[in-house]
C-alpha cells in the first residue's frame, strides 16, 4: 500500500508539472468555444432544418414496434427489431420516468435524478487514496467494465443543455463545484457488432446503454448514500471522449470515438460528477493517434465517408463540430442520415477498427497483447499488415448471430 500510494503521490506530482492537455495530446487552440447540446445532432433532428425529416422522425419512431419498419434484408427482420427494441426498454423506461410531468429526459438531455436520499455526513475516509480504491471495486461491482477519474474541466461541460419541450437551450442544471469527474465504460457485445450494419447490431448499443444507466444509478446512490455529491449523467450535460481520455480509459480514434486498450472503440461512456475526495487517474497513451496516422480503415469504411481521410485539422464542417480542438472530425450531419435512411444506427467504423479486439484480464489472447505491442511500436505498419491478413472484419450475417450457441 506505501508503494502505491508512492506512486500515486508521484503520478499526482507529474500531473500538477505537466498540464493535462500535455499528458492528453489534446490540442486546443485559441478559437475555442465550449459547445451547447442545442447543436448536438440528434437535438438538432428535433429543431433544425437541415437535419430533421421524415426519415429521421421513423428512426426515432422505429425505436417503438408497431413503427419498426423491419423489411427483407438481413438483419432487418421484425426478429432483428423485436430484440434491438427491447435491448433499449430499460432505459428508455427511465429516460422516460419525468418526461411528462417535468419535461425531462434523463440520461439524454438531463442528468439522472431518480436518487434516494444519502446520509447527511461524508464518509470519513482515511485519504482520498482509499476512497478512490472503493471506488474501484464498486465500479466494478456494478457492472463497469472501465473505470477512472478526472478533475472537473469545465471546457467539456456544455454551455447549455436542450430541452425536450421547447426544442430550445437551457440552462444546465448540474452543479459546476464538483471537483471530480468518474468515467465508467461498458463494452458493448463483439459478436453482434459483427453483424453491423442491421437491425440486430443496434442491440449492442442498446444493451450498453441499458447496463451503462444501471451502473451510473447504482454508483451514485453508493457516493450520495456515503454523505457526498453525485450526478449521474450520460449523453447529457459534457462531452464523453475528452473526459474519458482524461480520465485514463484511452485515446482518441480517427473515427471520433474513444479507443481502449481493452475493447477497442466498441463501448458506451457514463461519468459521475462529485465532491467524493478521489485521486485522478493518470492519462494513458499506447500509440493510438501515430497507428492513425498510417491507418483510414473506419474513413474507407464508412458508406457516406463521415470520417476524414488525411491529418488532423480544427476544420468544422457545420454547427455539430467543436471549435477549437485539432483533431479528425466527423461529419455528423452525414453519419445521422445515414442512420435515418438505414432506420437503424450504425457501427460499421466500430467493426473496421483494429482495436476492436477482446484484450481483457479475463480474455487474453497471446496474440491479441502481441498485436497491441506492436501497434504501439514502430512495427505499426506491421500490425495492420497483420489485422488485414488475420482478422474478419467482414460483415456477418444476422443468422450466423441467431444460430450461434451462447
Ligand atoms: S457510425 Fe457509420 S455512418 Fe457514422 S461515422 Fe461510423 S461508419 Fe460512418
Ligand atoms: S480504423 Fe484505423 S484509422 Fe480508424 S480509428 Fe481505428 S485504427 Fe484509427
Amino acid at each position: 500500500m506505501a508503494q502505491l500510494d508512492k506512486n500515486i503521490r508521484l503520478a499526482t506530482e507529474k500531473r500538477s508539472k505537466r498540464s493535462i492537455d500535455q499528458l492528453t495530446g489534446f490540442k486546443v487552440t485559441d478559437a475555442f468555444t465550449r459547445f451547447s447540446q442545442r447543436d448536438e445532432i440528434y437535438c438538432r433532428s428535433e429543431w433544425d432544418e437541415d437535419v430533421m425529416s421524415e426519415k429521421a422522425s421513423a428512426f426515432f419512431q422505429g425505436y417503438y414496434m408497431p413503427n419498426a419498419r423491419s423489411r427483407k434484408t438481413d438483419g432487418f427482420s421484425q426478429r432483428d427489431y423485436a430484440l434491438r427494441n427491447a435491448s433499449w426498454h430499460v432505459t428508455n423506461i427511465l429516460r422516460d420516468v419525468k418526461r411528462e410531468s417535468e419535461g425531462l429526459k434523463e440520461g439524454f438531455f438531463d442528468h439522472f435524478s431518480l436518487h434516494d436520499e444519502g446520509w447527511p455526513e461524508p464518509y470519513p475516509f482515511e485519504s482520498a487514496q482509499h476512497a478512490t480504491n472503493d471506488l474501484q471495486k464498486v465500479a466494478r461491482f456494478c457492472g463497469a467494465d472501465l473505470v477512472g477519474v478526472c478533475d472537473y474541466d469545465e471546457r467539456w461541460v456544455y454551455t447549455e443543455a436542450f430541452c425536450d419541450k421547447t426544442k430550445k437551450g437551457k440552462p444546465l442544471s448540474l452543479p459546476d463545484d464538483l471537483p471530480h469527474v468518474i468515467v465508467t465504460g461498458e463494452a458493448m457485445d463483439a459478436d453482434l457488432t459483427k453483424t453491423v450494419p442491421s437491425a440486430l447490431a443496434g442491440s449492442a448499443t442498446g444493451m450498453g446503454y441499458g447496463y451503462d444507466t444501471i451502473t451510473l444509478l447504482t454508483l451514485a446512490q453508493y457516493i450520495r448514500n456515503l454523505g457526498y455529491r453525485a450526478y449521474a449523467t450520460m449523453n447529457d450535460s459534457a462531452l464523453a471522449v475528452p473526459l474519458a481520455v482524461q480520465a485514463g480509459l484511452g485515446e482518441v480514434g480517427r473515427h471520433g470515438l474513444l479507443i481502449t486498450e481493452e475493447f477497442g472503440p466498441r463501448l458506451r461512456l457514463g461519468k459521475i460528477f462529485t465532491d467524493m475526495p478521489l485521486v485522478a487517474s493518470t492519462p494513458k497513451k499506447f500509440g493510438v493517434k501515430e497507428f492513425c496516422d498510417i491507418c483510414d480503415r473506419c474513413a474507407s469504411a464508412c458508406p457516406p465517408k463521415a470520417i476524414p481521410h488525411g491529418e488532423q485539422n480544427d476544420q468544422v464542417l457545420n454547427r455539430s463540430n467543436l471549435i477549437g480542438v485539432v483533431k479528425w472530425t466527423t461529419d455528423a450531419e452525414k453519419c445521422f442520415k445515414f442512420w435515418a435512411n438505414q432506420n437503424s444506427d450504425c457501427s460499421i467504423c466500430i467493426r473496421a477498427c483494429p482495436y476492436n479486439r477482446p484484450v481483457t484480464r479475463t480474455m487474453s489472447r497471446w496474440y491479441h497483447r502481441f498485436w497491441h505491442k506492436l501497434a504501439s511500436s514502430r512495427l505499426r505498419k506491421l500490425a495492420l499488415w497483420l489485422d488485414d491478413q488475420i482478422a474478419d472484419r467482414s460483415r456477418h450475417k444476422s443468422g450466423w448471430w441467431w444460430a450461434r450457441k451462447s
